[in-house]
């Protein structure tokens, strides 16, 4: 292994763990079938790359329609079998068992995540693997609790009437690269407190974690069947998902066109869809906030996971009266965080996901400086190896600049001034994103007004970024529909049967 002067990797990195084959490769890249692994029905393969230096560490199998076809069979007899035997007390049991597994593997696990997504090994291993075990706990604690009622109709109706909470069914679940094993889980732990099946695909940039997590699902004893793995890409294998007769729902997160184009198709077999999209939050800050605190939390918002983050902070409203003092620490800040090895434990910001990734998220960075936007920290590619970006805050943005409409999905602030509190509820709302927002103030009034008057489906206030297994997640506007975490997902994962008894 060698390091260049910003600490990237030049070759396959040395890692803590034996994940690697003879053949420098992974041994993870077989598809999880009906509780076996497998390669495409193609025999096709595609690469799984290190991001912090471009080299190949795995080689995946390329599924396809057949081998959909395969994993949706799988899950409809489980579902109808071996799954719909297990009572929800014993599903509890698998679900803590899953978590108990991926603690005893939690440094593999995030070194893996690391591997093949880039991030800090700090953040994976502190943030992303713990909050990951904690919500198939909390899920445990939930499956067979989603209870039908006894409800009372009219009396001249003479009957006894009570409602019963079912599973959806085979669900289909595609998810991002951001958060790989942490999405993976938001979807498979309620999906399976509830009783129904599971046919998954990862993001093409990162199958490794979910693959090893597959392992541990069936060691947990997960039936057969029950969670299928496939890998591939999103326009076929995705989309063959999408198109499936035998999927009675698609669970999304991902892109907002994406997120259309599967709307449209799920259509033609009227499947329940819930879409968790993007977002362009705004991070409001009142004159009369912590300044300090503020600018600090502020990056976190928009730099942790290097920006790739549905929630990224990236757009921060500064009130015009703090802007000078705000920005001197904000831009001091952040032209004090640097990348590194994501491998190395004192690293804070890593590598983007791919080649493409970097590219879009540089073409943004030439877009503001087109635009007129004053850049004020960062704005460069970081060495030639990897896929690495300084952490960037361009100031002076206005809302029809591209930097403050689009998502960036990067380490890119676009900072915009406002004068007072309705001023700057209408530049927040400015978007046709709304999945959250922050507020920061002293004032109590000032901050609910402001969170209630915001397009969002979460608002922080004097904090951000803040998720918690327990708390609904979702979005407003184009940022979707539908909420993961917390007791409503398990709306999202059954559906109610009426059933009238007559007693006459
Ligand atoms: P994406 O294309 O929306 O990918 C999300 C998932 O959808 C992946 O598993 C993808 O497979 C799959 N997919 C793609 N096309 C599909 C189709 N026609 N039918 C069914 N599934 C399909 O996101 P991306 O291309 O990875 O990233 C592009 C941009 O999307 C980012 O720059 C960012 O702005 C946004 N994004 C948002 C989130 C979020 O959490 N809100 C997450 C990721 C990306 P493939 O991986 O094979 O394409
Ligand atoms: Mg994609």
């Amino acid at each position: 292994m060698s390091s260049t002067e910003n600490g990237a990797i030049a070759a396959i990195p040395a890692t803590q763990h034996n994940h690697f084959n003879d053949d420098g490769l992974l041994r993870y890249g077989r598809m999880l079938i009906d509780g076996e692994w497998v390669d495409a029905a193609s025999g096709e393969t595609f690469e799984a790359l290190y991001p912090g230096s471009g080299t190949t560490i795995a080689r995946v199998a390329l599924g396809g329609t057949g081998d959909v076809d395969r994993a949706v069979a799988a899950a409809r007899r489980a579902l109808e079998g071996s799954w719909s035997k297990i009572n929800g007390a014993e599903r509890g049991r698998i679900l803590w068992k899953i978590a108990d597994l991926m603690e005893q593997h939690i440094d593999e696990l995030a070194e893996l995540e690391t591997l093949n997504n880039g991030k800090p090994i700090l953040e994976s291993r502190r943030v992303d693997l713990p909050q990951s075990i904690a919500c198939f706990r909390y899920y445990a604690g939930w499956a067979g609790k989603a209870t039908g009622e006894t409800i009372e109709p009219d009396a001249r109706a003479n009957a006894l009437a009570f409602t019963l909470r079912e599973p959806v069914g085979v669900c289909g679940q595609i998810i991002p690269w951001n958060f790989p094993i942490q999405m993976a889980t938001w979807k498979i732990a309620p999906a399976l407190a509830c009783g129904n099946t599971v046919v998954i695909k990862p993001a093409e940039q990162t199958s490794l974690s979910i693959l090893r997590l597959g392992e541990l699902l069936l060691e947990a004893g997960v039936p057969a069947g029950v969670v299928n793995i496939v890998t591939g890409y999103g326009h076929t294998a995705g989309a063959a998902m999408v198109a499936h007769p035998g999927i009675d729902k698609i669970a999304f997160t991902g892109s907002v066109e994406v997120g259309k184009i599967i709307m449209r198709e799920a259509a033609s077999s009227l499947k329940k869809v819930t879409l968790e999209l993007g977002g362009k939050s705004p991070n409001i800050v009142f004159a009369d906030a912590d300044l300090e605190m503020a600018a600090k939390v502020a990056l976190g918002g928009i730099f942790f996971n290097q920006g790739q983050m549905c929630t990224a902070g990236s757009r921060i409203l500064i009130q015009r009266s703090a802007r000078d003092r705000f920005m001197e620490t904000l831009s001091t800040r952040a032209a004090k965080m640097t990348t590194g090895d994501p491998l190395d434990p004192k690293t804070r910001m890593g590598s983007l996901v791919s080649q493409d990734q970097m590219e879009r998220v540089l073409g943004y960075i030439g877009k503001g400086r087109e635009e007129g936007a004053t850049l004020v920290a960062g704005g460069e590619r970081v060495g030639t190896s990897g896929y690495f970006v300084q952490p960037t805050v361009f100031d002076a943005v206005t809302s029809e600049m591209t930097i403050a409409q689009e998502e960036i999905f990067g380490p890119v602030a676009s900072v915009l001034t406002f004068e007072d509190e309705a001023d700057a509820v209408r530049i927040a709302n400015d978007s046709r994103f709304g999945l959250a927002a922050g507020v920061w103030t002293g004032s109590v009034g000032t901050a609910l007004r402001t969170a209630r008057a915001l397009k969002a489906g979460t608002v922080w206030v004097n904090t951000y970024n803040m998720t918690d297994n327990a708390l609904p997640f979702g979005g407003y506007k184009e940022s979707g529909f539908g909420r993961e975490l917390g007791a409503a997902a398990l709306d999202m994962y059954t559906q109610t049967k009426t059933v009238w008894v007559d007693l006459a």
